[in-house]
């Protein structure tokens, strides 16, 4: 997969973080690549390796019709010659996501919700789909595999992770939490990015040994791919303010969540975080 320059990181500067003490730096995931950003660059990049290096035909994953996971694949997988398939939830619909996926050549097949859960769960994919697609490596929801992991403990290679008491991170299917863990000893705030995220625990300690986490669902906004006009405004003027563009799902809702613990002095005058601002600005383009 492409090489990538070391990240940047951009301090956030207002004066209401000034009078709380406390340091906030932006490790810039989003601005990786247009297309295949974000931890999702991470999550792929091991994987599309190893359909190359062993000669696969093609890569088949699964995700929602705005899936970040899906828009990537299409993209690294029309730069590498490696054709691919996305298996949407639900009915048939266009968007912008979607419209891109098509133009790089990803094949789309929309699956009832039923069938979604089922494919998605044992990675087992309906019989039609496996005979039809032979020689495809199947690439779980969200990119979730051993492979994401490892490259996900690459995320913070370049970082002096000394300058920092905590990082943050969002946490959709966990693999880049994992990989995080796996690569430094200091505290992490992870951001869920739905509601109920508790049972996450046994997905993130089979994998592993480093409990040193806490898991916080308070910031979800009632759920999965929920938005509404708090968050909306809260987006427009966290990038008024501080110049960066944060997405709905994920990143905007752990900002969010961040800078009301410093509001709240959870977080306290004199820390130092290092927040992971993960991509996933495509889905912004949808109006919702
Ligand atoms: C996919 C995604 C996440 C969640 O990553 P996981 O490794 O699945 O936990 C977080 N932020 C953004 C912007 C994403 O697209």
């Amino acid at each position: 997969m492409i090489e990538i320059a070391p990240l940047a990181i951009t301090t956030l500067k207002s004066n209401f973080l000034e009078k709380a003490n406390v340091c906030i730096d932006v490790l810039r995931l989003d601005a990786i690549h247009p297309h295949i950003s974000g931890n999702k660059f991470f999550k792929l990049k091991y994987n599309i390796d190893h359909v190359l290096d062993n000669g696969l035909e093609g890569i088949i994953s699964f995700g929602g019709a705005y899936s970040n996971h899906l828009h990537a694949l299409a993209c690294a997988g029309n730069m590498h010659n490696i054709k691919t398939i996305g298996i949407v939830r639900g009915d048939e619909v266009e968007n912008e996501t979607l419209k891109d996926c098509i133009g790089w050549g990803m094949k789309l097949i929309f699956i009832p919700r039923s069938d979604y859960k089922i494919a998605t769960q044992n990675s087992s994919l309906p019989q039609k789909i496996k005979d039809e697609f032979p020689n495809y490596y199947i690439l779980p929801e969200g990119g979730a595999n051993e492979l994401a992991v490892k490259a996900c403990t690459e995320i913070l290679k370049d970082v002096t992770i000394a300058n920092y008491n905590k990082i943050a991170v969002s946490v959709g299917t966990a693999t880049t939490l994992i990989g995080i863990l796996e690569s430094c000893n200091i505290p992490i705030m992870a951001f869920a990015s739905f509601k109920k995220a508790a049972y996450m625990h046994n997905t993130i300690t089979a994998k592993t040994k480093n409990t040193n986490y806490t898991l916080i669902d308070d910031y979800c906004f009632g759920g999965f791919g929920k938005i509404n006009s708090e968050l909306r405004s809260f987006m427009k003027s966290f990038y008024k303010e501080y110049g960066i563009e944060l997405d709905r799902i994920y990143t905007a809702k752990m900002m969010y969540g961040i800078l009301e613990m410093v509001e709240k002095k959870q977080i306290h005058s004199g820390e130092k975080l290092l927040v992971l601002h993960t991509g996933g600005l495509q889905g912004n383009r949808t109006i919702l």
